[in-house]
């Protein structure tokens, strides 16, 4: 069960407005006014009826606000084309595996996400503090990737903030995270990189996740746990490999290397 409200973006709902007192301008125009004013009238209008539709048609805005439980997901979406089953099916994705990560990492994660669908951004996606930014051709020609959201929400979870922790183990850990918890990596094509000769567990992203997901099995399922909380607290050091393995990080990538089933 959850709450759902829509509001358009402010400036439509002037549009609306205007477009309501132009089409009355224009009939009172014509029926009753003299020529040169109905013309002015006219004139009017078009450029109003412009204002409006050019920038509905550039730059439309919705912004969708759900909430559920005790979360609330402020969905704003700039584009056009995007799909309202996959915009859907993001939504979905957050509600469920957020929970699940800010149960296992981090329990005061912040309750309040906002995702932007925004034509402005052209990466993939990006998170800062608890906002996430997609780009809306990404989804077009990708319409089953909908784990970037279980990426995306688990560097909100990480929220590490200025601490100093090294960006590989941070894009691994959320890349082992949607490896967990994914909710459609397979209809997506999406699995971690197999291990070859020549990769590092500094590549991040898959290649470091699938590194983690062999620590945890062979050496210390706490791994991940542990790396996260430091990470948060601003406690990392290279010496917790060691702590946690009996190993440091580079003898364990020889070890993995030398057998990297996992
Ligand atoms: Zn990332």
């Amino acid at each position: 069960m959850h709450f759902f409200s829509k509001n358009h973006h402010l400036k439509k709902k002037q549009s609306e407005i205007i477009v309501f007192v132009a089409a009355i301008a224009l009939l009172v125009g014509k029926l009753t006014l003299t020529m040169k004013l109905t013309r002015f009238i006219k004139m009017a209008s078009l450029l109003a009826l412009l204002q409006i539709i050019l920038p509905t048609l550039t730059n439309a805005s919705t912004t969708d606000t759900i909430k559920k439980v005790e979360l609330t997901l402020v969905f704003t979406d700039n584009s056009t084309g995007i799909d309202a089953t996959v915009k859907q099916k993001m939504i979905d994705a957050f509600f469920k595996v957020y929970p699940q990560e800010m149960a296992r990492f981090n329990a005061n994660a912040s309750r309040e996400v906002i995702f932007a669908i925004d034509t402005a951004y052209k990466g993939v996606a990006a998170t800062s503090g608890h906002y996430v930014r997609y780009n809306p051709t990404w989804f077009v020609k990708h319409p089953e990737d909908i784990d970037v959201v279980t990426h995306e929400v688990m560097h909100i979870v990480q929220a590490y903030g200025r601490n100093r922790v090294p960006g590989w183990l941070t894009e691994g850990i959320a890349d082992y995270v949607r490896y967990k918890y994914g909710v459609n990596n397979e209809a997506a094509g999406w699995k971690l990189t197999d291990f070859k000769a020549g990769q590092s567990y500094t590549n991040a992203y898959r290649i470091t996740a699938r590194f983690l997901v062999w620590v945890e099995k062979n050496k210390n399922p706490e791994t991940v746990n542990k790396f996260d909380a430091a990470m948060r607290s601003g406690k990392y050091s290279d010496e917790m490999w060691k702590e946690l393995t009996g190993k440091t990080v580079d003898e364990l990538w020889q070890e993995y290397s030398a057998n990297p089933v996992i």
